[in-house]
């Protein structure tokens, strides 16, 4: 959703390339799936780096959860080899917040793709958070009033995405695309004019200020 090309390149061209933003991730990442997050108590049962999937034919997909909390709830749902009722919550890690808005949309939708394994591993309609480190705020996401948006815009990213795998092409580049933060960025369109930090600076200003 971020940006179709950066989508192809990982995934159809197999390519990686690493910058501050994606250490910054990384690092948080490896902290929340080392197993330290996963704790019990009187009132709750914490998990992380959870697989979930959903094979619906319409989604069709997998993936690990950051870290999911079953809540004791006498209004909840039994979860297999849990003792109890539970109500779930989701739990996304992301360094920082976002400079306008809640969250980002881009951050959401993979939420809420979670959120439809969670919901069919566990039979659960579980509650969605993104975590944001920086200030130690939860946000909680407004999947519950949005649902039918957020789900139609999955079911394109997944159908264009599908189609790019199944002719094995690469997305172009669209007008207007924010590339400076792109780990990506020398792969995508090597530099033909001679760098410039300066240039870089006022161009990442720009961007901010649109
Ligand atoms: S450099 Fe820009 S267009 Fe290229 S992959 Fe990154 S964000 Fe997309």
């Amino acid at each position: 959703m971020y940006c179709k090309r950066r989508w192809g390149l990982l995934e159809i061209n197999r390519d990686w390339s690493e910058n501050a933003f994606v250490v910054k991730a990384n690092i948080l990442h490896e902290n929340v799936h080392d197993g330290t997050h996963s704790f019990s108590d009187k009132t709750k049962i914490v998990r992380s780096s959870v697989s979930v999937y959903n094979d619906k034919e319409e989604y069709d997909l997998y993936g690990i959860a950051d870290c999911v909390e079953f809540i004791k709830d006498k209004n909840g749902i039994e979860i297999n080899e849990l003792n109890g009722l539970y109500s779930v919550k989701l739990i996304e890690y992301k360094p920082t917040t976002p400079a306008i808005g809640e969250f980002n949309e881009t951050d959401a939708i993979q939420v809420f793709a979670q959120k439809l394994c969670a919901d069919f591993v566990w039979g659960c309609d579980c509650e969605c958070f993104i975590y944001y480190s920086d200030k130690r705020r939860r946000v909680r996401l407004p999947f519950d009033d949005e649902f039918e948006k957020y789900d139609k815009t999955l079911k394109v990213l997944l159908s264009e995405m599908r189609g790019y795998i199944s002719e094995n092409s690469i997305p172009e580049r669209v007008k207007g695309q924010k590339c400076s933060g792109c780990s990506l960025k020398d792969i995508c369109f090597p530099k033909s004019a001679e760098y410039s930090v300066r240039k870089e600076i006022e161009k990442l200003r720009r961007e901010e200020t649109v």
